[in-house]
């Protein structure tokens, strides 16, 4: 699924890279927007950065998941809902792309707009060549035209710095750090196991050694509410 197919499309990315520049280190970085892959009633931005080290021998996947994104995306009939929609993507610190709504050849697409007046430019050409008359329009996920994006891509480059700064200790290698959850934390009321995460386990890339840790913010119970049995 999404996640899966994001961790490949780094991984090509990072090998690509190293491929066509050479060099010991590779990162890449695979962005993808959508429903939040637990809380599918949030948008979510899900970052995955691959960092490879040909001469240590190891690769690192740090995922990062985040509520803070504009990603949006509509199909519009006039340029005041389109305005709306830009209003509410933060437009124009952050850019917009806009298409025709059903076309055919040759594809019209653009991407970048950061002005009113390309907006409206970008609106009339759209309208004009769409079979139905309707404009698509969605929010510009690249980095350089997204500043919430940026700002989270930052974040997981925090947490891919703190696992490099992090010795495994078994054999020492750098990545020593929390890789996945495990759920299953108790309700406080039955000790039912819920959905929430019981376990940080912490992974080394290298050799493997894996550790389970209580979660880091000290919670051992989870509230009745999230319990399927206390509240089904
Ligand atoms: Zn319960
Ligand atoms: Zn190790």
């Amino acid at each position: 699924e999404r996640i899966g197919t994001a961790i490949e499309c780094a991984k090509r990315k990072c090998d690509w890279g190293l491929r066509e520049n050479g060099g010991e280190l590779g990162l890449a970085s695979e962005g993808s927007f959508g429903p939040h892959p637990s809380l599918p009633y949030l948008k979510a931005d899900l970052e995955l950065l691959v960092f490879i080290d040909l001469v240590r021998g190891f690769q690192l996947e740090i995922m990062h998941v985040s509520t803070k994104t504009n990603y949006a995306t509509k199909s519009i009939r006039d340029f005041e809902e389109l305005a709306e929609f830009a209003r509410d993507s933060q437009f124009p610190s952050h850019a917009l792309i806009v298409r025709p709504n059903q076309w055919n050849d040759p594809p019209i697409l653009f991407k970048g707009i950061q002005t009113i007046e390309s907006l409206e430019e970008a609106f009339v050409i759209s309208r004009n060549h769409s079979a139905d008359r309707r404009v698509w329009v969605e929010t510009d996920m690249r980095a350089n035209h997204n500043p919430t994006r940026m700002q989270v891509l930052r974040e997981a480059s925090q947490k891919l710095a703190n696992r490099l700064a992090t010795a495994c200790p078994v054999c020492s290698n750098p990545g020593w750090g929390s890789a996945r959850i495990e759920r299953g934390l108790p309700c406080q009321w039955c000790q039912t196991p819920t959905e929430l995460a019981r376990y940080e386990v912490w992974c080394c890339p290298k050799c493997h050694f894996e550790q389970r840790n209580p979660r880091s913010d000290g919670r051992t119970t989870a509230e009745p509410g999230n319990c399927p049995r206390c509240n089904p």
